[in-house]
This record gives structure tokens, C-alpha cells and sequence, in this order.
């Protein structure tokens, strides 16, 4: 029998693109139906994020006219990976795949028939992979792929070119709900759970309409909560940088002697500047990382829910 497919999709002021969204994804939804791929059941559920614009009032009216496109909202703009997660733990009951896919139609959804085949051929999680980064501007497809690799070296298991489009089995989804942090980084977390998994490739397009919601800001603070939410490393490597330091500051203190006895200690005033200069910003950038972390185990320490819903609109 067809599996029921759930879709999950975060808006955050994404009144332009909604329309069309809700379109392709009904032909869809339509096609995969009569290829017998998916249940009669399966539907669409937008999580809408805080938007200030008019997205929940769309979302709205959308369910009001088709009865499979459902909505849920938050009680306040959370994040782009909390919606994402708000939308997995409310439907995952009722379906037997969930695929998670941006609103703005960056993401191709003609994709969907492969993740879905893939499902069926026993994989519990498909990871949609962009096969080029044309679409990018330099700036961003340079420093998203410096990152993949830095995330790599630094031990944090992901798959290269994968954003949040993906399909998750129900049991996956199952097993996510253990992971608890507060700190969310599903791109990293996901591979955690382990499970058969797959990739699809797939070209990403231009946003629809609208502008990124994530500027460059944004995009900072969440590579850098990657970076700190999944490795130790950084404070590893500290460690490391002070004992190296602490070595060489050995040697300067036996060649100071030996200088002072030869009688010429005046000479020297601009390395010792510079150490000092250089000796407290690499204090400072230890004290700067130790702190990162410090602030996520406060954050985790507090368990703080992740997502508050205020409304879901069901069928019923
Ligand atoms: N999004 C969200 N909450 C936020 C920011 C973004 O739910 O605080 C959603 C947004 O509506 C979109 C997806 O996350 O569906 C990806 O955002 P966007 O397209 O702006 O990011 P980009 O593709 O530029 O990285
Ligand atoms: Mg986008």
C-alpha cells in the first residue's frame, strides 16, 4: 500500500512566494498520487515562523480552500531549524515519510519522486544534494564550501552540499526527538541518527520571490553554532596553541638570561611589544571560544522548549 508522505515547510515572510509554492506542490502532490506512490492521506503542512507579514493569513486561506494543505503556527519567529523541527515532531505521528523543503522554491520538487522512491527502496533518510552551486554568487558558494570542509576537519559528520532538504523516515524522525539540544543544527544531527541513507542530487534554483531571510548576520551566527554545537575541537586546538606557546615562551626566558649576562638587555623592546600584543589576543580569542561554549551548556542547562505552537490548523 502507498506510504502517506508529510511535507514540511518554515516561512518566515514568504507572502510572495506561497502562491506558487502551493501550486507546484499540489500537481505534485497530484501526480505522485496517480503514479500510486504516495497515500491519499499524505499532505503539506507550512509552519509559519513569527512572520510579520501577511504569510499566516495566506497559510489560512490556503487550508480553508484544500483541506491538504495544513498550517502550523509559532508563537514566535524561532529560526529556520526550530520550524523545521516544530513542523517533524507535530506530524511525524500521522505520517509514514516527512520531506523538509524551503518555501521559497529554491529547492527542486521534482526531486520529491526520487526521495520517495528511495524511501521505498528501504532508506530511511534521503539527503537532497545540490549536484552545482551555479546559482550562487561567488561570495557565497566559496565560503559555504570553505565551511563544509572546515566542518569536516573538525570531525562533524555532514554531507557536502546538503542543506535541509531532505526525507526522513517516521522512525528516523522517532529518533531524532532523543536528541534534546536546545542548540539546534540539524544538518549535523541527522547523520547522528544513523539509518540506511541516500542521496538525491538535485540543481537549486533562484528564490522564487521575496529576499533571503538569511543575511549575512544570520548566516555567521549559524555557521558558528555549527562549528560550537558539534565539536570540541576549537577547544582542543586552544590547548594545544597554549602549550606550543608555553614551549616557546621557555626558550625566551633561557635566552633573556643568557642575554641579561652578555650585558645587553636593553636591545629587545620591540619583541617584547609584539609578544604581548600577540599573547593577549590569543588570550582573548581562548577566553572568546572557552565562553562560546560556556553560553551553550547555560542555554542547554535551562532546556528551554524549542518551539511554542500557537495554532494548527487540521482538517477537523
Ligand atoms: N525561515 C524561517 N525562519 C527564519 C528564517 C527563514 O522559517 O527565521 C525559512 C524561510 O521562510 C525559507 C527557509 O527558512 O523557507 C530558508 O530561508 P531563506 O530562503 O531565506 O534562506 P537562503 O535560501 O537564502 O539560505
Ligand atoms: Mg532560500
Amino acid at each position: 500500500m502507498a506510504k502517506t508522505l508529510y511535507m514540511v515547510v518554515p516561512c518566515y515572510n514568504e507572502e510572495a512566494v506561497l502562491a506558487e509554492t502551493t501550486k507546484r506542490l499540489k500537481d505534485k502532490y497530484i501526480s505522485l498520487l496517480k503514479e500510486g506512490l504516495i497515500s491519499i492521506k499524505s499532505k503539506v503542512v507550512y509552519v509559519n515562523d513569527g512572520s510579520k507579514d501577511r504569510t499566516w493569513e495566506i497559510i489560512t486561506n490556503i487550508h480553508k480552500e484544500d483541506k491538504m494543505f495544513r498550517g502550523i503556527c509559532l508563537s514566535r519567529n524561532r529560526g529556520h531549524q526550530n520550524a523545521v523541527l516544530a513542523g517533524l515532531m507535530t506530524v511525524k505521528d500521522e505520517a509514514d515519510m516527512v520531506i523538509t523543503m524551503d518555501a521559497d522554491l529554491q529547492d527542486d520538487i521534482d526531486a520529491i519522486d526520487e526521495m520517495v522512491k528511495q524511501f521505498n527502496n528501504g532508506y530511511d533518510i534521503v539527503y537532497g544534494v545540490r549536484n552545482s552551486r551555479k546559482t550562487d554568487t561567488f561570495f557565497k558558494r566559496f565560503t559555504a564550501q570553505t565551511y563544509y570542509k572546515l566542518l569536516l576537519t573538525l570531525g562533524v559528520d555532514i554531507v557536502y552540499n546538503h542543506a535541509d532538504f531532505r526525507l526522513m523516515s517516521k522512525r528516523a524522525i522517532n529518533e531524532m526527538e532523543n536528541f534534546k539540544e536546545v542548540n539546534l543544527f540539524l544538518r549535523g544531527i541527522v547523520p547522528m541518527v544513523g539509518f540506511p541513507s541516500t542521496n538525491v542530487y538535485y540543481e537549486r534554483h533562484e528564490r522564487f520571490a521575496g529576499e533571503s531571510k538569511y543575511p549575512l548576520k544570520k548566516m555567521l551566527h549559524f555557521a558558528f553554532d555549527g562549528v560550537t554545537s558539534l565539536s570540541i575541537k576549537p577547544i582542543r586546538f586552544i590547548t594545544m596553541l597554549g602549550l606550543i606557546i608555553f614551549m616557546l615562551s621557555l626558550g625566551m626566558l633561557i635566552y633573556s638570561i643568557v642575554i641579561h649576562f652578555v650585558g645587553d638587555s636593553a636591545w629587545g623592546w620591540s619583541s617584547l611589544m609584539t609578544s604581548v600584543w600577540a599573547l593577549g589576543g590569543l588570550q582573548l580569542l581562548a577566553i572568546g571560544i572557552i565562553g562560546e561554549y560556556i553560553g551553550k551548556i547555560y542555554l542547554e542547562s535551562k532546556a528551554r522548549p524549542r518551539f511554542i505552537i500557537q495554532e494548527y490548523l487540521k482538517d477537523e
